[in-house]
């Protein structure tokens, strides 16, 4: 049955998962026969793709979206991602779906992680200070369809989009300035232009081919099946990893709650095991019984089943002519650390406010060359740490598997050893040390912390740049001279740039937009100490930070926007 897009109520119903069913409609190039040109045209509906049309759609950007599916959840493999990070927490708030992940997913911050019966290593995330301070959580479980169902419904509600489900991208060619798409549907084929093709199409792009994308890529033979359960008595609602679970042949298990009280039990199986003989229900119950006991077994639903392997892989360049590599198509990465969709999520937000700021007037389109130059150093990060991760898991006989057995000895005893122990290093927002907008002093991200407008009623980070309407904002925290103030007035005027003076307290003469900081929140997270002024983007990132307002900062502003001097 065919569902247009509207609320995501629960997917979960009974044994298993039933999602939504989003309808065909007939693109105008099919009604009328001629081959339209699009500034962008964005190809996948997965969480990055989605993120990226929401992104625009906010900014008042219009967008094509294909995909080649009619519902969330990839095919044949609806439960994959489950863990959002505080940067995607605080990227979904300013996207306006924070609210309904925060009302279905689940909060955690505390983990333990185990040897044999020993828990060698704990952590409760609210008692560490980089978290603390921002609106949203450290994190959220929540089943990946469920973000993207909301995004879904939250296009819908911003429009601008045109959203095209049953749409297959089959054909590319790159022309001067812009490519040509091919797109089969069930009403038949169609030809669409773009001068930006953004690919959001996951792991098994077609465009790496189309492009002559160069890629590193590797594969190894560890091999993970997931059993997403519903229990009559529920575990602690906390994150237990075992390295080497007693109840899994020794081999590692991860034990997440999701949303709708869904559990998520990740078990690895012997290297190179086949799929289909994991996967199978008895064979699934018969770990489930070994883990929990007979009994619990007995009463647990089972609600999804899905075997995976992984591999890490990274393109070398994420822009090849107008096609911008995003998500999965730009790099793949194991989930330990939830860093494959995370990343996904500030691939989009890092291009959504360049490309408006492109189509808007207000940057050269040099601007997009930064994607690159900033993503994938992230990309990369975030290949190395995971496969980290990775070769702890799944250690080579001989010198990694000794040095794996000796950090958990140590870690038993020795609370030093604890970091040695790898389960995934938990994904947070990549710094940009190579990018060409940013000056030294920024590249940061900036937590979304609270703050009191003038008016004493409470404001975030998120409702600055909400406010600043896709352009950059200079943050000035302390008295303002006259002369300075007059410089800031003619300097919004001159750029697509808004200026707030940041106070500590009381009210002051307005000479551009006050807000008051009280506890020092907002300065601290925008990394400046003392009179100082912070350049901040659309992305909650810095761009540059300095101290008196006068040519480095004009100076940051163009660069930050790639204007030449
Ligand atoms: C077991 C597992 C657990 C994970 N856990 C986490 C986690 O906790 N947190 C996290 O952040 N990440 C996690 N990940 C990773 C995360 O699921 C992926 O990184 C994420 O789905 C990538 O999103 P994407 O939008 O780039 O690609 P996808 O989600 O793969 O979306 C691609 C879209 O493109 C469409 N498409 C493909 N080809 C075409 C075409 N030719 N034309 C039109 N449309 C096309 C597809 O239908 C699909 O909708 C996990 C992954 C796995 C396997």
């Amino acid at each position: 049955m065919a569902t247009v897009p509207g609320s995501a109520d629960a997917f979960t119903q009974g044994a298993g998962y039933v999602l939504p069913d989003y309808p065909f409609v007939e693109p105008p190039e099919i009604r009328s026969g001629a081959v339209r040109r699009h500034a962008v045209v964005i190809v996948g509906a997965g969480l990055s793709g989605l993120t990226l049309a929401c992104g625009l759609a906010r900014l008042g950007i219009a967008a094509v979206l294909l995909d080649e599916d009619h519902t969330v959840g990839v095919k044949g493999a609806s439960s994959r991602g489950i863990c959002y990070t505080q940067k995607s927490l605080e990227i979904f708030q300013r996207l306006g779906v924070y609210e309904r992940i925060a009302a279905r997913g689940i909060q955690w911050s505390v983990g333990r992680t185990y040897a044999g019966q020993d828990e060698v290593y704990s952590f409760d995330l609210r008692q560490n200070s980089s978290y603390s301070l921002s609106a949203q959580p450290p994190f959220i479980n929540l089943q990946q369809f469920y973000i993207e169902a909301y995004l879904v419904e939250r296009l819908h509600e911003l429009g601008g989009v045109d959203v095209r489900w049953h749409s297959r991208v089959t054909g590319f060619r790159q022309q001067a300035g812009y490519a040509r798409l091919t797109v089969e549907t069930p009403a038949g084929p169609y030809t669409l232009e773009a001068e930006h093709v953004i690919d959001a199409s996951g792991a098994h792009t077609p465009f790496h081919g189309w492009t002559g994308a160069t890629l590193q890529s590797r594969r190894g033979d560890d091999r993970w099946c997931i059993a997403d359960v519903r229990f009559k008595t529920t575990p602690p609602r906390e994150r237990r990893t075992w390295i080497e679970a007693p109840f899994n042949g020794n081999r590692a298990v991860w034990q997440h709650l999701m949303g709708d009280e869904v559990w998520r039990i990740d078990y690895q199986m012997k290297p190179n095991a086949d799929p289909e003989a994991v996967s199978r229900e008895d064979v699934v119950r018969e770990r489930l019984r070994g883990q929990f006991g007979p009994e619990v077994e007995a009463a647990a639903q089972i609600v999804w089943v899905g075997p995976y392997a992984y591999r890490s892989q990274c393109v070398d360049q994420l822009r090849i002519g107008s096609v911008f590599f995003m998500g999965d198509a730009a790099k793949i990465v194991s989930p330990f650390g939830a860093r494959g969709g995370n990343s996904g999520i500030a691939d989009a937000d890092n291009l959504a406010w360049k490309l408006a700021a492109v189509l808007n007037g207000q940057a050269p389109a040099r601007l997009l060359d930064s994607y690159h130059e900033e993503r994938h150093e992230a990309a990369v990060h975030n290949v190395r740490v995971t496969q980290r991760t990775a070769r702890f898991l799944r250690p080579a006989e001989g010198m990694e598997r000794m040095f794996r057995s000796a950090a958990i000895g140590l870690a038993r005893q020795y609370p030093f050893a604890r970091a040695l122990i790898n389960t995934g290093r938990m994904a947070v927002a990549n710094s940009y040390t190579q990018s060409g907008i940013c000056e030294r002093t920024g590249g940061l991200s900036v937590q979304n912390v609270n703050f009191r407008w003038a008016d004493r009623s409470t404001g975030c980070v998120n409702d600055l740049i909400a406010w600043a309407k896709g352009q950059l904002l200079v943050l000035v925290f302390g008295d303002l001279s006259a002369a300075v103030a007059q410089r800031l007035r003619q300097l919004g005027q001159l750029a697509p740039v808004r200026c707030v003076q940041v106070v500590g307290r009381g009210t002051r003469p307005q000479a551009v937009e006050l807000v008051v900081d009280p506890q020092g929140h907002l300065q601290g997270a925008c990394h400046v100490f003392g009179h100082a002024w912070a350049l901040l983007r659309p992305d909650a990132y810095i761009a540059a930070t300095g101290e008196s307002v006068d040519a480095d900062l004009i100076q940051a502003l163009q660069k930050a926007l790639a204007i030449e001097e």
